[in-house]
Parts: structure tokens; sequence; C-alpha cells
């Protein structure tokens, strides 16, 4: 199938095809005509399945076709989209750019940790696209800088993760500054009862997608389990980068200390590394990334949080240096290679203190991921396990609850403003002692009816009723392992 059959405009193709895109991934093949037909979308899609071009090319395509300003009208906002992290954010402007670059239409993105003003020019100068952090974007609208009451679409991208960072009342507050009357496009790699709440309320009769979830189908991805003493990680990871001549290797660690802390030691190693994670600055993430994508840094050490949405072509390598607390997250981990259908190779470093972590990682992409002793590293077969180390220790990578912080700051660019307590509620969001602590009520846009099929066949691709049942709802509060609310990355997306 190519993507002429999908109903885009000659200057959308003529972009896409000079990207080298010859045919429409199956979020795309869903995704955009559902999209152009003006409908609501609720989908169940993960970064790497090619969602970005699935919503972004058909609201390109509404846009320049939907009724466009007057001559010399100032441009005004018609859509936004809202990402949970900043360099999600940037990816998705690019992307916007990049396929929108035959067509008149205009974009900017918004987040913070960087200047205000350059934003508040760009709005003077008229937009029509916004990609925005919800925290940046509240900045806007309190400072009455943005006008979003001409939204004609509204795409909230990796809707889970939002949650998780505890956006929803921020989320609530856009919704009710925007025109009752738009088309809502949400985005969610698991749908949890959060998840389902939102999609009811927002969403109007949505068209219902949901592609391959990379947790059960990673096939592009070949997985290792490589065995180690805890101690012994940092050697194993210079010895496997060494001997196999690894370049562009993103290796995640649990903690914001801890990717520092692996970042120095691998230079000392001989590798080239830098850790990005929110407590570094945004010019100092940006850079770290621009290097690492021309492949004058070796490796990237990253956090959760600060690695979501970086979008490589062909990222050949991830390393998970220590398991996640979340099992979601090893999905989300490896979604960073074998992208698109490129192949891609994801090794765990595994200690004894993480055999459950692993169980519940299989469990959830419901197979067993193949172990490799290596040589010289065999771990102790009577070591023992030692409670994990949730939170990074130490200078300013220091994560402590949120409950008797004064006014941490949101975007975890300096603070934990994003940390939980173990056992604590999800977060509410407004931690920001600055902000209004009522959240203003969401004016839902009509409730959820019966959903509508995507497919022109009226086949729903196994899909019920239930958006949770059915996109895949292994959810985070299953498999009773009670870790939905560990603490998570600080990182707020502002
Ligand atoms: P996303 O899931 O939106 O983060 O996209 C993942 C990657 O797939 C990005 O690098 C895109 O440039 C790439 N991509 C998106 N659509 C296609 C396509 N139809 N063919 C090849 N690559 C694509």
């Amino acid at each position: 199938m190519s993507f002429d059959s999908l109903g885009l405009s000659e200057p959308l193709l003529r972009a896409v095809n000079e990207l080298g895109y010859t045919s429409p991934t199956p979020i795309q093949r869903q995704a955009i005509p559902a999209v152009l037909n003006g409908g609501d979308l609720l989908a169940g899609a993960q970064t790497g399945t090619g969602k970005t071009a699935g919503f972004t090319l058909p609201i390109l395509q509404r846009l320049s076709q939907m009724a466009p300003a007057p001559a010399g009208a100032k441009r005004h906002v018609r859509a936004l989209i809202l990402t949970p992290t900043r360099e999600l954010a940037a990816q998705v402007e690019e992307s916007v750019r990049a396929y929108g670059k035959y067509l008149k239409l205009k974009s900017t993105v918004m987040f913070g940790g960087v200047g205000i003003n350059p934003q508040i020019d760009a709005l003077k100068r008229g937009i029509d696209i916004v990609v925005a952090t919800p925290g940046r974007l509240l900045d806007h609208m309190q400072q009455k800088t943005i006008d979003l009451s001409r939204v004609e679409i509204l795409v909230l991208d990796e809707a889970d993760r939002m949650l998780d960072m505890g956006f929803i009342h921020d989320i609530k507050r856009v919704l009710a500054k925007l025109p009752p009357k738009r088309q809502n496009l949400l985005f969610s790699a698991t749908f949890s009862d959060e998840i389902k709440t939102l999609a009811d309320n927002l969403l109007d009769s949505p068209a219902l997608i949901e592609v391959a979830r990379r947790n059960t189908t990673a096939e592009t991805v070949a997985q290792k389990i490589h065995p180690v003493d805890r101690d012994k990680k940092r050697e194993m990871l210079t010895h496997l980068i060494k001997r196999h001549n690894w370049f562009q290797v993103l290796v995640f660690t649990r903690t914001k200390h801890g990717a520092n802390r692996l970042a120095e030691q691998l230079g000392k190693d001989g590798i080239s590394a830098l850790a990005i994670h929110g407590n570094k600055s945004q010019s100092a993430r940006t850079r770290a990334l621009a290097e690492f994508k021309d492949q004058t840094l070796q490796v990237l050490v990253a956090t959760d949080i600060a690695a979501r949405g970086i979008d490589i072509d062909q990222l050949p390598h991830v390393v998970n240096f220590d398991l996640p607390n979340v099992p979601e997250d090893y999905v989300h981990r490896i979604g960073r290679t074998g992208r698109a259908g490129a192949t891609g190779e994801a090794v765990s470093l595994v200690c004894v203190d993480e055999h459950q972590l692993l169980k519940d990682i299989e469990r959830l992409i419901k197979r067993p991921i193949p172990q490799e002793v290596i040589e010289g590293f065999e771990p102790d077969p009577n070591a023992k396990a030692e409670p994990i180390q949730r939170r990074s220790q130490g200078g300013g990578g220091q994560r402590s609850p949120r409950q008797g912080q004064g006014a941490p700051r949101r975007d975890g660019a300096g603070g934990n403003g994003g940390a939980k307590p173990a056992g604590a509620k999800p977060a509410g969001g407004n931690n920001n002692g600055s902000r209004s602590p009522k959240p203003a009520t969401a004016k839902p846009n009509g409730k959820t009816d019966a959903p509508r099929a995507a497919h022109s066949n009226g086949q729903r691709n196994g899909l019920s009723p239930n958006p949770g049942a059915l996109l895949g709802g292994k959810a985070r509060n299953e498999g009773g392992n009670g870790r939905r609310d560990t603490p998570r990355s600080g990182q707020r997306g502002r």
C-alpha cells in the first residue's frame, strides 16, 4: 500500500516522498483516513510506530483545506498538540515542519526551561499549530499571550505519560479554554482507568485504532539479558561497547545521579558519553542529543522520562543498565530501537536485585527474554538481593516526595516535582504553589458513544466498545506488584 491511496494532498505526498517513506505504517493507514474524516480518535499506539505522521499529516491537510484566515488577517492557533516532555514536543514540531514544508501553515513549539519571550513573539506573528508541554502552555494562558478560543483540533500525544506525570489538572485547565466544537485525538500506549475516564469525557464517538503493541510484538528488536553482579555492570558495559564497537548506544539508568556517574565513568574508560535528564539545562540536553544524533557522541545515558520520545532513526543499541521500576517503561525503552521496521538490539544488564523486575517485564511482554552470561562476568551464584535504590542520591539528583515541598519546579529541570512517594495517589498535577489550587473543570466535548470503527470495511481491528479492555489495557494497575505508585522520574513537561 502506498501513501497515495490515503487521500492526502499532493504537497504532503511530496514531503513524505522526500523523507523516503515508501508505505504507510499500520497506524498511519488507519489514523490518516480517520482524522481526515473529521471525527475524534482514540489510538493505542506507541512511539516508534509512526504515530506522529499518523496525526500530523491529516491535521496539516485539514488545516490547509479548512477555511483559511482571510488575506492579511493574523493567523490564530487552530491546532494544539500537547506532549508530556520537551524532547517529544520538539520532535513533534520538527515533524510538523517536515511534513508541512510545502504548505503555508506556521507552527511553533513551546516548553519550559527556555525563555518565554521568543515564544510570545512567535505567537504575536501568528501561528496555526502549537506543539506544547502543558506547564508552559499554562504559563502562556495565564499571561494571556495565547488565545486558544479558535482551536479546531486538539491532540493529546502520549496521554498515558502525561497523566503519569501528573498533568491531568493542567490538561483540564487547557480543555476549559478550548471551544467545545473541535476534533480531539488521543494517543496513548497504555489504557489505565484514568485514561479511560479522560477519553470518555473528551472524545465524541471516537474512531478506535490499535496497532500492534510493542510489548507483544517487538519482532524487530533483538532482546537479550546479560546476568551480572551489581558492581560489575559498568565494567561489563564498557566491555560490550568496546568489544562490539558499538556506536549510538542509548543507555538507561534508573536515577539521574546514576546517569551522571555512569557517563563520567564511561568517559574515564575512553568512551564518549553524556547524561541527559531533567536536572540538566535545556541547552545541555539539546546539545547532548544533537551530538548523539550526528554520532560525535558514542553513548547517551538517559533516565526514562528524559529519553521519552527521543527519535533517532534506526537507533542500533539500547542498553538497560538498570531495569526500570515500571515494566511498561521497558517497552518504551526498547521502542527507541528497531523503529518503523528497522532492526535493533536491546540489551539488559540484570543483577540479582532485579530478578523480580525482570519477571514483571517478561509477564508484560508475554515471553521470556533470552539470557547470555558473558565470559569473565559470571554472576556470583550466592549473591543476595538487596533493595533497589529507586531515588538518586545526593546533589541535584535527589528526589523527594512532593509532600512538604514548598513550590517545587514542575518541569524537573531543577527539582523533583514529579516524584511520588511509594503508595501515594497518582500525582494531582498542580504542585506549583504559585498556581491556583482549584483546577478548572473540563468542559467535556460530549460523551463517548458507541465507538465507530476506523476501517472503511467496518472491521474494528479486534476492538470492542470498551477501549480500556481492548486497547491492550494491560494497565499499570494490573500485575499485582503494587509498583504503579512507585516514584517516577521528576521531569515535568514544561
Ligand atoms: P513515531 O512513532 O511517530 O515517533 O515515528 C517513528 C519513526 O518512524 C520516525 O523516525 C519517523 O520518521 C519514522 N517513520 C514514520 N512513518 C514512516 C513511514 N511510513 N516509513 C518509514 N519511516 C517512517
